[in-house]
C-alpha cells in the first residue's frame, strides 16, 4: 500500500521518520528491552523524555524561564475550562474574539465561570473574517483568543495590543510560523492538528499569571500551578503522545525549527490558494486577507462537477480532504508534515477538471 497523501485536519499527518521511531519504540524503547507503552512514567527513560518534551517547546518558541510547559490531557476542549478557572479572579471578566466554532466552545465553558464580553465577532458573516480594530481594556483579566480557525480557514495574521493578559488557542497552527510567543501569556493546543498524535494538550504558560483569582480550594486537576509543581506528571501524563510529541518536535528543530517550516507552509498554501484563485471552478469561504496557511477552506462553484472531482481526488491517492460536516466544500489542511508534492498532486487534480 502506498503512503496517501493526506490532508486531513486533525489527527493528521506526521513526519515519516516519526511513524517510524515511535513504532520502533513501541517494540523496544531506547535499546532498555521495554516496550515505551509498559514502562513507568517515573522511570528514568520516560523521565528523560517529558524533561525534554518540555525544555524543546521553550526553545522553539524562545521562551525564557519565566515560563512553564505542561503536558495535559483532556484535548484543547478541556482548556476551555481550565483558562477561566485559573485566570478569571471571582468577580472579574474576560474578553473574548469570536472567529469560528472553536472559539464559540471556549466562549461558552468560560462563560459559566465568570463574566464573558465577546467583544468582536464574525459569527453573522459565517465567520468568513477575522474582526479587527476592537480595543480590549485593562478591566479585563485576560483576553483570548484563537490564532487559526480549523473549520472555516481563517487565521489571525496580527494579534492585537491589549492592556491584560493574552490568552491563544494555537491548537491548528502551533509551530507552523513565526510569532513572538512572549506576548502571550498563555498558550494551549491539543496536539494532534500540527504537533502530534491524540491524546495530549500542550499548555505554555507564564506563572507569575497564576494564582490570582482568589478562588480557594481549587480541584487539584484542573489548577495548572500543581501540574507545574509535579513537573507535568502529577497523575500518569500521555506516555504514548508525549513521546511522538516530542520525536515531531526534535524533527523539525533539525529541519530548520519554525523559521524553515513557516517558508515551506508559505510555499504550500501560495501554491494552492493560486490554483484556487485562478481555477474559475473554486473559490475560499473566506476573504482573502484573512486565509489560513494551515486549513485551506474552499467549495466547488459548479455541483455538477462534484463527482468527478470526488472521484478523481480520491483517485490520486489523496485522503481527507472533504469539509467540516458545519461548512460542507472541502479542506485541505497543510500542516508542517505535508510535503509539498502533495499539494502539487491537488492542484493538478483540479487543473483535470474542466
Ligand atoms: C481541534 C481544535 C480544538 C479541539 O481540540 P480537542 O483536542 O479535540 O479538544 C480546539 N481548538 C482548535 C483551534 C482546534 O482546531
Amino acid at each position: 500500500m502506498s503512503k496517501k497523501h493526506n490532508f486531513s485536519a486533525g489527527p493528521c499527518i506526521l513526519p515519516q521518520e516519526v511513524f517510524q521511531q515511535s513504532s520502533e519504540a513501541i517494540l523496544d524503547f531506547n535499546g532498555i528491552g521495554l516496550s515505551i507503552l509498559e514502562i513507568s512514567h517515573r522511570s528514568k527513560d520516560f523521565v528523560a523524555v517529558m524533561d525534554e518534551a518540555r525544555a524543546i517547546v521553550k526553545r522553539l518558541m524562545n521562551l525564557g524561564d519565566e515560563y512553564e510547559v505542561l503536558y495535559l490531557g483532556g484535548g484543547a476542549s478541556l482548556q476551555f475550562a481550565m483558562v477561566p478557572y485559573n485566570l478569571l479572579k471571582t468577580g472579574g471578566k474576560a474578553a473574548y474574539l469570536d472567529t469560528g466554532t472553536w472559539s464559540a466552545g471556549a466562549i461558552k465553558e468560560a462563560k459559566k465561570l465568570g463574566t464573558v464580553d465577546v467583544i468582536a465577532s464574525s459569527k453573522e458573516d459565517n465567520y468568513s473574517y477575522i474582526p479587527k480594530g476592537y480595543t480590549v481594556s485593562s478591566d479585563y483579566d485576560y483576553f483570548h483568543c484563537t490564532s487559526n480557525n480549523t473549520i472555516y480557514g481563517t487565521q489571525m495574521k496580527s494579534f492585537p495590543e491589549v492592556d491584560t493578559l493574552m490568552v491563544c488557542d494555537m491548537s491548528s497552527d502551533i509551530f507552523s510560523r513565526q510569532l513572538d510567543f512572549s506576548k502571550f501569556d498563555l498558550i494551549y493546543a491539543g496536539a494532534q492538528k500540527n504537533m502530534g498524535p491524540a491524546g495530549v494538550t500542550l499548555v505554555v504558560v507564564k506563572k507569575e499569571i497564576l494564582g490570582k483569582t482568589g478562588r480557594e480550594n481549587m480541584l487539584s486537576y484542573l489548577d495548572y500551578s500543581q501540574h507545574i509543581n509535579k513537573e507535568s506528571m502529577y497523575n500518569t501524563p500521555p506516555v504514548f503522545p508525549v513521546y511522538a510529541s516530542l520525536l515531531t518536535l526534535q524533527y523539525l528543530e533539525k529541519n530548520g525549527g519554525i523559521a524553515a517550516a513557516e517558508e515551506r507552509n508559505e510555499a504550500k498554501a501560495k501554491l494552492l490558494y493560486e490554483e484556487i484563485d485562478s481555477n474559475p471552478l473554486f473559490e475560499t469561504f473566506c476573504v482573502k486577507e484573512d486565509r489560513s496557511l494551515m486549513n485551506v477552506s474552499f467549495k466547488l462553484l459548479d455541483e455538477s462537477k462534484k463527482e468527478e472531482f470526488d472521484n478523481a481526488w480520491k483517485a490520486a491517492g489523496i485522503n481527507g480532504l472533504n469539509g467540516h460536516r458545519s461548512l460542507g466544500g472541502y479542506r485541505a489542511s497543510l500542516y508542517n508534515a505535508l510535503p509539498i508534492e502533495s499539494v502539487q498532486v491537488l492542484v493538478d487534480v483540479m487543473k483535470s477538471i474542466k
